[in-house]
């Protein structure tokens, strides 16, 4: 099999590429190094099988010459976190809407199966213990930035779907709850990389707003395969899937852990949101997702837990800092 992945040069389009490559297939890499970095793809850079190409997801041309000869599309580039939201409104909403679409159309014309990365993101402030897949969503003001990420992939979803009934293609989404793992950064809001750092520097974690929302964190080692397993599941077309663990933690009961499995000597200060993010953001304060159709489907379970998560975060980010001092 021959497949193009956009944002392969990002944390899971990373594993991606190289999980797809160590399965045998070839793969054509599409990102713009916006937020990804060649330095995620410098294990397999050699590898023949491999083409990468610096190119936007906008470019209709460029996404309609790598999808030909193609058999699944796995589109993962996108503007995602927090701090990418915040900062990088208008664009974030430009790439995740025209960027999907683009890509869509491309699949579509060349008869390539088509996987559209989704997020949680998408249930917004509904905070149900086990979000299911159709459950609603419960969003703020469109006019409030805040919520354009989630509106974006909101539309992806649609578009696919509808694609998926007008055109006969084969189009799925994946619905990521909090995926972590090595090559996470931390510099766009990441909750996870941000407190390993801050606890490997001894610096105090910043714990936003009270600590008391609730998160469910998934390796992004048990996610990949996940991925590949729903593109080619043809009982998922047109459907959406949640992709995650179930396991609940509050945000500073992650702090605590990041601290115990560090062994660090940081301690734990608070920062309003308005802080962080200027006046009227509002946090989700619960998302626990119920993953019983991806097991139903994909025979999905993950293998890793929360500690094997955060200590992959650790040595991922200790070894990158042994290498910036050999350097
Ligand atoms: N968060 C935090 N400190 C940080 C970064 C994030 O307390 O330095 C909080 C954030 O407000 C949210 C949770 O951690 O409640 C998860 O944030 P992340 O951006 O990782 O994911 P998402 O909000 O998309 O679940």
């Amino acid at each position: 099999m021959r497949a193009l992945v956009t944002g392969a040069a990002g944390f899971i389009g990373s594993h991606l590429v190289e999980h797809l490559l160590g399965s045998g297939h070839e793969v054509v890499a599409l990102d713009d190094l916006s937020t990804g970095s060649p330095d995620n793809l410098r294990g397999v850079a050699d590898d023949p099988a491999l083409a990468f190409h610096r190119g936007s997801v906008l470019d209709a041309e460029l996404v309609d010459d790598l999808v030909t000869g193609v058999g699944t599309v796995f589109h993962l580039a996108a503007a995602v976190g927090a701090f990418v939201v915040r900062d990088r409104t208008v664009e974030g909403i430009r790439v995740n809407v025209h960027g999907t679409d683009t890509v869509l159309e491309a699949a579509r014309r060349h008869g390539a199966r088509l996987l559209v990365a989704s997020s949680s993101e998408i249930y917004g402030k509904n905070t149900k213990v086990g979000l299911r897949e159709d459950d609603d969503r419960v969003v703020g003001s469109p006019l409030m930035h805040r919520w354009s990420y989630s509106e974006a992939k909101a539309l992806d979803e649609s578009l696919v779907a509808a694609s998926v009934e007008a055109f006969g293609m084969h189009g799925v989404i994946a619905r990521l709850f909090n995926t972590v793992g090595p090559r996470q950064t931390g510099q766009y809001g990441m909750v996870v990389p941000r407190f390993v750092g801050q606890a490997l520097a001894g610096d105090p974690l910043t714990v936003f707003g009270t600590g008391e929302q609730i998160r469910c964190f998934c390796h992004v080692l048990d996610v990949v395969p996940a991925l590949v397993a729903l593109a080619a599941c043809d009982e998922a077309s047109g459907r959406a899937v949640n992709i995650g663990r179930s396991e609940p933690i509050t945000i500073a009961g992650l702090a605590a852990r990041v601290i115990e499995r560090t062994g660090s000597s940081s301690s734990i200060v608070r920062r309003t949101y308005e802080e962080i993010y200027g006046r009227g953001y509002e946090d989700l304060q619960r998302r626990v997702p119920d993953c019983g159709l991806a097991e139903r489907l994909l025979g999905f379970r993950p293998a890793r837990d929360l500690d094997d998560v955060i200590d992959s975060v650790v040595a991922d980010q200790l070894g990158r800092r042994a290498a910036v001092t050999s350097a």
